[in-house]
């Protein structure tokens, strides 16, 4: 590493995901940034957070990544996007942090959960902060769009006790319409997970209008039944929580009009993923 890392004073833990933070990591300079991710001794982190029953088995700490290559149409965390963003991280630091909660989350039948933005924009952190979790006996899932999966190694990736992948359209025009990129590596990704028989939990997020076309619905389904290492699927009705957020980082938000929806909508798209074999939650 060259230059000085500031270490901004603010506080690493969060009450949720959906503080605003930014440019926490700004004065990091570019030389250090480019280090950090090759080396994975430094990480930027939205925050972590504690208490979660919804990302992961058991009680989880959740550790918030920043950076992300993709531009979801309905992200409720576009702070999340930059990188420099999140707050400078040392390993050592986040590892010491987990540390505290080893003996909670044990008897919690929880674990660390690594989330983001894109925890795989920083893969070599990821594998860091696995590997250490994995040293103190704590169970670890990957959150993640899996675009970036192949950066892993076959051990890397079995690091991960679980992942989280989120599926978000199924047809290639949509998937670019909703995220900007193309759906082929993230389907890649879930291919290899089942390939090497490591267990998914399925995020598809409910957006009226937007995700809720019945076809595109059943071909998901469809894929991931076919899988065979799908445990079960997670249908996230969209909400508003992250509006505010675009608004105050002055980004075009296209969403404002969309009402979350309801919960026939809701039910229908879970028994879309019960019909082809898989269960909803
Ligand atoms: S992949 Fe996640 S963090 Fe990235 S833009 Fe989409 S919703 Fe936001």
């Amino acid at each position: 590493m060259t230059g000085k890392v500031v270490q901004k004073p603010a506080a690493l833990e969060a009450k949720s995901p959906f503080d605003l933070r930014v440019d926490l990591g700004k004065d990091v300079p570019e030389t250090d940034v480019r280090s950090a991710l090759a080396s994975g001794d430094m990480g930027f982190l939205h925050s972590f957070t504690t208490g979660s029953t919804v990302d992961g088995p058991g009680v989880r700490v959740v550790a918030w990544t920043t950076g992300c290559m993709w531009r979801c149409l309905y992200c409720h965390n576009p702070d999340t996007w930059t990188m420099r963003n999140g707050i400078p991280v040392a390993v050592t630091r986040a590892t010491e942090q987990l540390r505290k909660y080893r003996h909670g989350l044990k008897v919690m039948s929880g674990g660390l959960t690594i989330s983001g933005g894109e925890p795989l924009m920083q893969d070599r952190f990821v594998v860091k902060m696995f590997q250490a979790a994995k040293g103190m006996g704590i169970h670890t899932a990957l959150d993640t769009n899996g675009y970036y999966g192949e950066r892993l190694s076959d051990a890397e990736l079995d690091l991960a006790d679980l992942v989280l992948l989120d599926l978000k359209a199924w047809d290639e025009a949509k998937h670019r319409h909703l995220t900007g990129r193309e759906p082929g590596p993230t389907r890649q990704f879930a291919e290899r997970l089942a390939a090497r028989r490591r267990p998914i939990w399925l995020r598809f997020v409910l957006v009226p209008g937007l995700t809720d076309d019945p076809a595109e619905v059943d071909h998901i389904a469809r894929f991931a039944a076919g899988l065979g290492n799908v445990e079960r699927v997670d249908v996230l009705p969209f909400h508003q929580m992250g509006r505010y957020k675009w608004q105050q980082l002055g980004i075009s938000y296209k969403l404002d009009d969309v009402e979350p929806p309801s919960a026939g909508q809701v039910e229908r798209a879970c028994a879309t993923f019960r019909a082809a074999g898989l269960r909803t939650y």
